[in-house]
Order: structure tokens, then sequence, then C-alpha cells
């Protein structure tokens, strides 16, 4: 059968999101479609059948509305930037577009990434394809969806604490954080500066592999970002399981998934990473401080409208709290404290990969919510509790499907040392 040309898998995809996206089951995970689409796709198979196509050719990709992409509407899902277009395109969608990856358009998220449901942003809650009264999870809620809803090959997302496992997890899919720095986050509009990173999501590995070969590597504009590690996966591989806390039927698929990886050589270790449980109480010190301070271009002159008149509540509650944080910081109570703390719990996982080579762990300790039900703060930022140490040690992790509890996905977790991206990417192939 003759392949699909990118022009008709983008026509394919339009239909889709035409369907279900707005009207049908309105999941609402794309707010912009490139107005360029068909035209770009176009150029791609021009490119193809001249043999010239890169990468990425006859791929098509959805963004999170935080990431530039040139004359789209990037606007973090708020009122702050309602109809802010980009003048310019992030890093990564220089790169993408460098190897012929066609951009469908912008995904829904919780307001500038702030949250774990998608109920956050001001254009509407994401619904989750695969459970429609649940959330999809967030931030990158808009993105986990657009890949399961197949209105996309593959998505971009970013990630603070969580926002690209977590939604992964829920909806299904495959999301992947690197390494902090492994990505440029050049053209990023930042939640925290120093734990942000950009990553894929696709449903399955090889297209989570190919996107992210593209988009990593070092950039002069971001001076946190550096080169891999190109280390082989070793011959015998060792796996450590921490002690946490989860719902137990989530931690018995997980179990069963890791009894079913395939290779001779690998050996279960029993670990524990006791500072892991301070990880929340330590993210939001450092995500609401430097989310104040990022903030406070948003004052109406140059982009959009002032944010404290013009944003959400969860919004304004980490404003208003990184103002008090900055406040009282004289005393190095707060951030540099916090800032202490991630450096214990990054230690610690640097003493644990003495030991082992990979992490395996759940990627969200309870199941979703239904869209409209109310939960306390606390709840909702328990949703990060055990992808949020990642960020913290800056490592790469990687959710993968681990089975439904009760129809509901569930994912798994694999956490790789820093900038070994490569080698936890080849290792998370071996579970089926
Ligand atoms: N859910 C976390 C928060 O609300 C993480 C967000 C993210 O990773 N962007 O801050």
């Amino acid at each position: 059968m003759k392949q699909k040309t990118t022009e008709e898998r983008a026509k394919k995809y339009l239909e889709e999101i035409e369907r279900n996206n707005l009207k049908g089951k309105k999941i609402n995970a794309i707010l912009h479609i490139n107005p360029n689409l068909i035209e770009d796709a176009k150029k791609v198979d021009e490119k193809i059948k001249n043999g010239k196509a890169g990468k990425l050719a006859g791929k098509i990709i959805a963004v999170k509305s935080n990431i530039n992409v040139r004359g789209m509407i990037c606007n973090c899902a708020s009122r702050t930037l309602e109809s802010y277009k980009a003048g310019y395109d992030a890093f990564v969608i220089e790169k993408i577009k460098n190897e012929d990856g066609v951009i469908i358009g912008m995904c829904n998220m919780d307001e500038f990434a702030c949250g774990s449901s998608g109920e956050t942003s001001a254009f509407g809650p994401c619904r989750n394809p695969t459970s429609i009264d649940r959330i999809p999870g967030g931030s990158s809620s808009g993105s986990a969806a657009a890949v399961a809803a197949n209105f996309c090959d593959m998505a971009l997302g970013s990630d603070t604490g969580g926002s690209i496992r977590n939604p992964a997890s829920h909806c299904d899919v495959f999301g992947f954080k690197p390494s902090y720095g492994a990505v440029s986050r050049y053209g990023l509009i930042d939640l925290s500066m120093s734990l942000d990173v950009i990553g894929p999501l696709a449903r399955n590995i090889q297209d989570i592999q190919l996107l992210f070969e593209v988009i990593k590597g070092k950039d002069e504009r971001d001076a946190t970002s550096d080169e891999l590690k190109k280390e082989k996966l070793k011959e015998k591989i060792k796996i450590g399981i921490p002690e946490i806390k989860a719902e137990e039927k989530i931690w018995k698929l997980v179990n069963e998934k890791i009894k079913n990886v395939s290779g001779k050589d690998i050996e279960i270790i029993k670990i524990k990473l006791p500072h892991v449980d301070l990880a929340v109480q330590t993210y939001y010190p450092l995500c609401y401080t430097e989310f104040f301070s990022g903030t406070r271009k948003f004052d109406g002159r140059r982009f959009g409208k002032k944010i404290e008149d013009s944003c959400g509540r969860e919004v304004l509650r980490r404003i208003l709290g990184g103002s008090e944080i900055t406040k009282a910081e004289y005393a190095g109570k707060f951030y540099r404290k916090a800032l202490q703390v991630k450096e214990l719990i990054k230690k610690e996982f640097e003493e644990a990969f003495k030991k082992v080579d990979f992490i395996i762990l759940p990627s969200v300790p309870k199941l979703p919510h239904k869209i409209g039900e109310k939960i306390s703060v606390e709840d909702m930022y328990a949703y990060d509790s055990l992808t949020i140490p990642a960020n913290l040690a800056e490592i790469p992790a990687i959710s993968i499907p681990a089975g439904k509890v009760e129809d509901i996905p569930v994912g798994m977790q694999v956490m790789g040392k820093k900038f070994d991206d490569l080698a936890l990417l080849e290792f998370a192939k071996r579970f089926k």
C-alpha cells in the first residue's frame, strides 16, 4: 500500500481535531491550529520526493502553548498573554523545522504551567481522551491529550515538577523529561527556570527517541545547556526499587511491568531514598520564588496585560506567595533552605546511582480525579510527589504506560543518571 503523504496525514489529523477537540468529546487539547499547516506539509512532501528531507519528515507535532513558535499564539493558556503572537522560534522549534517536522498547533495547558490537572487553563479545562470525565493531568495537559486523542504524532511539553510525566501517565502515552540542561530553554516561557525542561510526548518510545534526538544539545543562548554522555547500556543492569508511598493497585501494576522487562541479566535491588518525602515541600518555595521573579516582566507594558489583574487563582497564589517568600528571604528562611534540601536530594540520588543503573517507581501516586471535583491545594500538589524528585535531582525520567486500574491508565516511571538520557531511553525500549 502506498504510504500516506504528510499532507494527507495532516488533513486526517485536522479532521480528528474538528470532530473531537471542540465538538464531540470536547477534549479541548488544541487551542490554535497552524494556519499554514497544509502548505508546510506540502513543502515537506516536496522534499521527500526529492530525497532531501530531514529526520522528522512526515511527523506532525503539537506544541505546548508556553514554547515560542514564530507567528503562532503562545499565550500559556492565560488571559494575560491572550493574543500574544511569538516573534521568534524557540531553540527546539528551530531544530524541529530544520529536520522537517510540521507543527500542527498549540496545546492547552495549566495557566503558565501552574497545575497538575489541566483545569487552571483560562480557556476551559482539557479532558482526558482515555477517561473523558477525568482530568488529563498537567500541566502539559493538551500535549498528552493531543497525542492520546490522535490529533498529532508527537508533542512537546515542559516539565518543572512532573508536567510531562504526570499527564503522560494519566493519558496512557509516553512522556520524557530530559536531564536539566539536556535541552535548551531558549524560547520557553518559564515557570521555574532552575527546574524547567522541554521534552517529548508520543505514542511509542521510538518517536520519543526521534524527537529527543532532534531537540537536545548545547545552545549558546542557554548557558545551562550541554551535550549528553554517550554511554552504552551495560550488559548487567541493576534496577533500584525505592520504598515510597503510592496507591497499592498502582504499585501492583508497576511491579508486574518490572517483572516483564526483557533481558536475562537484570538484577532488582530494594533501595531507600529517605529525603524524597520532602520533595513537594522543597519544590514549592523554589517554584513560587522563581515564578514570582520571572513574571515581573508581565507588567502590561511590553506583553499583554498586567499579570496580577488578568490571571487565575493558582497563578495569583504563586505570585503572592513568591513575593512573601522573597521578602522573608533576607533571613534565608525559605528559598535558601529549599536549595539546601534540593542539594541533599540530588546527593541521595547520586549515591543511589552508585549502586543501581536505573530507578523504577510509579509516575503518579494516585488516580486522576473527575473534572470539576473539588480537591484541596495540598492534594493537588501531592500529584507530583513522585515526579518532582527527578527535577530536584536534575536527572532524566520517563513515564511509560503500565496498564489500567479500573479502566484508568497508570504510568511507570524510569529514572537514570544525569546526562545519561540516551541510555535511559534505550533501556526503556525493553518494557513491552
Ligand atoms: N504540577 C507542578 C506545579 O504545579 C508542576 C508543574 C510543571 O511541571 N510545570 O508546579
